[in-house]
């Protein structure tokens, strides 16, 4: 067990935890902001030393949260999992410690009760299963899965049209849960306790959601893939290569920003490394992240 993959935050009565499955990948702007360089990371200071390199690289995390709410264990999206062919080398065959880093946080897989997909990319819903026997079978046979009804439509869709690149996710960790009876299709504005609900963050795609935390007057966002590396803030409204609808991806980013700006609610980035959490702040024209 890696003790750095695991973190933990309370927000009021609610506990937060991530496990981490990739961490601290470090890649070019440019796989983010299109045409983006080295040299623009390098002028923002305030990125490092958490978020870039010296050498102007983003830093980013692949990681799940798992939160305890009024007597409930919620999964906030279940990360790339083992055994999967992917597009990419480094997230294919992966073998780590995710399962038992669950365990270790103080959250069994056994003991989850709600698994929440953000969306349904590759790497927000992989460790809805495991590879038992040469069968993709549910990770957490005792939970109810939640997918949004427009997302889940929306992958149904775009397998039957044969419109999108890399699908072998939907085979291995969204089939196998709807086959098992386990999914309840959801709308973006649904809630998952009293304490945490769901804010419709589309864009990125088409049903994508962020999940709001609030207890006791304590205020935190697990943002999905709104946002995937704190790099955005200075500039919310520019287009994300990793966005389905880009215009509508850069609508939500600039809402979101200005809604939860100068705040108390902790924003919480799924993508984003150690430390994972921290306040948008103004600064200038722009915002950024202030982690303490
Ligand atoms: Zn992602």
């Amino acid at each position: 067990m890696a003790v750095e993959h695991i973190k933990h935050w309370k927000v009021g009565d609610v506990e937060i935890a991530r496990i981490v499955e990739v961490n601290g990948w470090e890649d070019n702007i440019s796989m983010l902001l299109e045409n983006e360089t080295a040299d623009y990371v390098r002028s923002i200071g305030w990125l490092r030393p958490h978020f870039a390199t010296p050498e102007g690289k983003m830093i980013i995390s692949f990681q799940a949260f798992v939160l305890r709410s009024q007597g409930k264990n919620v999964m906030i999206d279940t990360c790339i999992g083992a055994d999967r062919q992917r597009e990419f080398d480094i997230f294919c065959n992966m073998q780590t410690t995710f399962l038992e880093d669950l365990t270790a946080a103080g959250f069994p897989p056994e003991s989850i009760n709600l698994v929440l997909c953000t969306h349904l990319h590759f790497d927000h819903v992989g460790w809805n299963t495991k590879l038992v026997n040469g069968r993709w079978v549910p990770t957490f046979p005792q939970a109810r899965y939640l997918f949004g009804k427009r997302e889940y439509e929306h992958w149904v869709h775009l397998r039957d049209t044969h419109s999108y690149h890399a699908l072998e996710h939907m085979y291995d960790s969204i089939d196998p849960v709807i086959e098992a009876g386990l999914v309840d299709l959801i709308t973006p504005d649904h809630k998952l306790t009293d304490e945490v609900s769901l804010i419709p963050t589309p864009g990125h795609t088409p049903g994508h959601v962020s999940v709001l935390i609030r207890s006791r007057g304590e205020e935190a966002v697990i943002t999905g893939d709104m946002m995937h590396h704190p790099i955005q803030l200075v500039c919310p409204e520019r287009h994300g290569r990793f966005d389905m609808d880009k215009e509508q991806g850069s609508r939500t980013r600039r809402e979101f920003v200005e809604r939860f700006a100068d705040s108390k609610t902790l924003i919480i980035g799924s993508h984003f490394p150690e430390p994972t959490s921290g306040w948008i702040v103004r600064d200038g024209e722009a915002w950024k992240l202030k982690t303490e």
